[in-house]
């Protein structure tokens, strides 16, 4: 059960930080809800004042920017995966949308909630690495650009300050002639394993590649060695590069045993994974 929560509903970031600050541990960000308020009816997390960042306008925008797609923070799952303007700029990371949870969650669930929280567990985050996707914050002090990367720091770890609050998400296009993929694998609802590829072909070889990799380790991460080691080859030839990478895979990622599965199985099923999405991304899908 939930005691009695005073609840805010800030009009402007200014508003929504000062109240951050102003209440301090007692205060927390309010979006969704899907996550929040289930740690707090399990006594995982307190809270007296809730700040629903939800009417602040700026949060709910999807727009185009010089060919940079902008989300608002308190976008939800289900507007993501419908939306006709990100299914064509960015459809790996719409269909990614279409698979978190069930309808319900991503009806209540925003993009901003899912990176801010940053379980490991997730899904949009791994195909807005192979984007190069970057993220606004603010607070009263003003606004800060970090690239996703380095927005996530470990498990349930980001780089938002006490006072600050995600503002949007920004998705640049894939490189002319890139296409891209996300293949997940889950035993519950939340992903058991999730990875995008992207990849630029010439004549049968990959001219460039993008892979990510999340839930395996404490956070969704790039795998910049191994793109670049699988540039100039055949497909093929690149999944044999895949399966010799297990050490690489294991330190980069740091993968857990845990209720989903063991470390040795989820490191076997990520160079499955990789490799069907490989396939998937040069059929451009
Ligand atoms: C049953 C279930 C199944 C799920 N399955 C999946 C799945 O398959 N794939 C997947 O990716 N996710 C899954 N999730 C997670 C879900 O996507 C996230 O819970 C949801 O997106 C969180 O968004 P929210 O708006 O509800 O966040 P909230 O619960 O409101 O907030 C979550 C956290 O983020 C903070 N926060 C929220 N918005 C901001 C902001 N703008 N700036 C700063 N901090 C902010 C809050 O203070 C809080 O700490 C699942 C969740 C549930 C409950």
């Amino acid at each position: 059960m939930l005691g009695s929560l005073q609840l805010l509903q800030p009009t402007t970031v200014g508003e929504a930080s000062s109240a951050l600050r102003d209440f301090s541990e007692r205060g927390k960000i309010y979006a969704g809800g899907a996550e929040l308020l289930l740690l707090m009816r399990h006594g995982f997390l307190q809270a007296e004042i809730l700040v629903d960042v939800k009417k602040i306008e700026r949060l709910h925008r999807i727009t185009s920017d010089d060919s940079v797609l902008c989300v608002g923070a308190c976008v939800t799952h289900r507007t993501l995966e419908a939306d006709p303007l990100v299914r064509e700029h960015a459809p790996s990371f719409a269909y990614a949308e279409s698979q978190v949870a069930n309808v319900r969650v991503r009806n209540q669930g925003t993009l901003g909630g899912n990176l801010c929280f940053n379980d490991p567990h997730s899904d949009p985050g791994t195909v807005l690495l192979v984007h190069n996707a970057s993220v606004t914050l603010g607070s009263q002090r003003g606004e800060r650009k970090l690239q996703l990367n380095d927005f996530f720091l470990d498990v349930y770890e980001t780089a938002l300050e006490p006072d600050e609050l995600m503002l949007d998400v920004q998705i640049p296009p894939l490189p002319v002639g890139m296409t891209s993929a996300y293949r997940r694998l889950h035993r519950f609802q939340r992903p058991t394993l999730g990875v995008a590829a992207a990849l630029k072909m010439n004549d049968g070889i990959i001219a460039e590649s993008r892979l990510a990799v999340g839930c395996v380790g404490p956070k969704a991460q790039r795998l910049g060695e191994l793109e670049t080691k699988i540039n100039g080859n055949s497909i093929s030839d690149a999944k044999q590069i895949l399966a010799e990478q297990k050490s690489y895979l294991r330190d980069l990622l740091r993968p857990v045993d845990d209720l989903l599965g063991s470390a040795d199985y989820k490191l076997y099923m990520t160079g499955v994974l990789l490799g069907d999405a490989l396939d998937r991304a040069e059929r451009g899908r």
